[in-house]
């Protein structure tokens, strides 16, 4: 069968080919016969290659059995109120923050050393959901980073373990969240429970955090504390509402997860804003690259789950964990189910008029949540085991021409084995074209012009692990004023 005719032309990026070949029979194994018979082989341009067995793996361990028991564990506590009781050992956001505590530490078992878990705890003073001062403890599992170079790279996942009914500040009523956010949260401890288990190169942080319902509390304490410390989080995902596949309005999708990303970055400076006016990347931020690295390897690690990028920092009116992330100058995305169902958000347990309301388990698609786990798992993965993004990319802009010049710098890692550029047109959701160019750091594109397309670099390592692209910036002249 001829796969690279119309499908797997040039013009195709490697990951779309990839989903399409890797549903033809002795695809992997022929891909494992190529890996063999070549130990070693020097970096190629344009190699193709195959699955990384060690995400496969991954991806296919995550259990729904075990998503489904954790979120009918969480919803037995009956509220996870952020201001619920915190001393009581079966009811309320204390008894929670136990449980997850000892479940982390049971993943952690299994890292021969590398996981360690604490509760990041701190007194939150009285604010507009906050009545009075009130402990708030986000659960933190940290999985160290095996190679030198990386370990210092951060990727955060998380899920926030608080709940609500109708109103933020009742810390009484039952509150069961399972979808919002016990959905998110046993995800990411199933994400840890397998994962610890496999040695990356960088960092990953697995955490449930607290107060999200009373303003993103937990998120923003920890994205504070880690910008205080510069340190760098290279990517954050929080997953919020990933559980209900029947939307309020009649539509059951269980194969589609929502990456939200937005474009313009929040933390964009005059000056960046000026440069984005004359040469456009409005569409090229950190984020925005993220979320297309995320639609590539999750669709091609989890065939049957298709990501919907939408182009936007969140919901209409709505926030998320994200949020305190992107503000802080960190790359982050928010996962949601496609089609919401509100009468089972946010609301006091009750039938009104036939109609059941409340954030009930037996609303939860526990398939549909193991589904979305894997796309998060697989990237993740990715992610801390592919270089890290080629940093202070510049496109050159002193001379006029045709041909487009472009500059990084080197990376560090030990086993980096080159660099690709990339392209699409400006008006292209995703990068259309690729191109290797070895272990280089400059690059000139012959005959393709800056004014016309967009263009990224990405990192590759020696195994073909890709990092997600970086869009450059202009050096030189870049005003518009500056040449008619
Ligand atoms: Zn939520």
């Amino acid at each position: 069968m001829n796969v690279t005719g119309p499908y797997c032309s040039q013009r195709r990026t490697f990951s779309f080919c990839l989903v399409l070949i890797s549903f033809l029979p002795g695809f992997q194994l022929a891909a494992q016969e190529t890996r063999k018979a070549r130990p070693g082989a020097p970096f190629e341009l344009n190699r193709r290659v195959a699955r990384n067995q060690d995400v496969a793996g991954i991806v296919q361990e995550i259990d729904a059995r075990n998503i489904e028991r954790m979120i009918r564990k969480l919803v037995s506590f009956g509220t996870r109120n952020t201001l619920s009781t915190q001393a009581d050992p079966n009811r309320g956001i204390g008894a929670a923050r136990d449980w997850l505590y000892s479940e982390f530490l049971k993943a952690a078992e299994n890292s021969s050393g590398r996981m360690t878990v604490e509760k990041q705890a701190y007194e939150q003073q009285k604010s507009a959901r906050i009545p009075a001062p009130t402990v708030i403890t986000n659960v933190v599992a940290t999985l160290k980073g095996s190679q030198a170079e990386s370990q210092n790279r951060i990727y955060v996942v998380s899920g926030h373990y608080d709940s609500m009914c109708g109103s933020p500040t009742d810390g009484k009523c039952d509150a069961p969240g399972a979808n919002d956010d016990a959905s998110g949260t046993a995800a990411v401890v199933e994400m840890a429970r397998v994962m610890a288990k496999y040695e990356f190169d960088a960092t990953i942080v697995f955490m449930a955090v607290a107060g999200e319902e009373q303003s993103l509390l937990g998120s923003t304490y920890y994205a504070e504390q880690a910008k205080q410390k510069g340190a760098n989080v290279e990517a954050m995902f929080t997953n919020d509402i990933i559980g209900n596949t029947l939307g309020g309005n009649g539509v059951r999708d269980r194969r589609t997860v929502r990456v939200f990303s937005e474009g313009v970055p929040s933390s964009e400076t005059p000056e960046e804003a000026t440069v984005r006016h004359s040469v456009g990347g409005e569409n090229d931020s950190a984020s925005r690259q993220l979320a297309r690295f995320i639609k590539e390897i999750g669709e091609g690690y989890v065939p049957h789950m298709k990501v919907t990028m939408v182009f936007r920092r969140d919901r209409y009116g709505r926030g998320g964990d994200h949020i305190p992330f992107l503000e802080r100058g960190f790359a982050a995305v928010r996962f949601t189910e496609p089609n919401e169902d509100f009468r089972h958000q946010h609301q006091n347990v009750r039938t009104e008029n036939g109609i059941k309301y409340g954030d009930l388990p037996e609303f939860v698609d526990y398939p549909y949540v193991a589904n979305v786990a894997r796309v998060n798992a697989a990237n993740l993965a990715m992610l801390a085991l592919a270089p890290a993004r080629p940093k202070n990319v510049v496109i050159l802009t002193a001379r006029l021409s045709n041909d487009t010049d472009l500059k990084w710098d080197a990376n560090e890692e030990a086993d980096l084995a080159g660099y690709e550029i990339v392209w699409r047109e400006t008006t292209a959701p995703v990068w259309t074209n690729s191109r290797s160019v070895g272990n280089v750091t400059s690059y000139t594109v012959k005959g393709l012009s800056k004014d016309n397309v967009f263009f990224g670099v990405r990192s590759i390592d020696k195994q073909g692990n890709r990092s997600p692209a970086s869009f450059p910036r202009p050096l030189g002249r870049t005003a518009p004023a500056a040449r008619p």
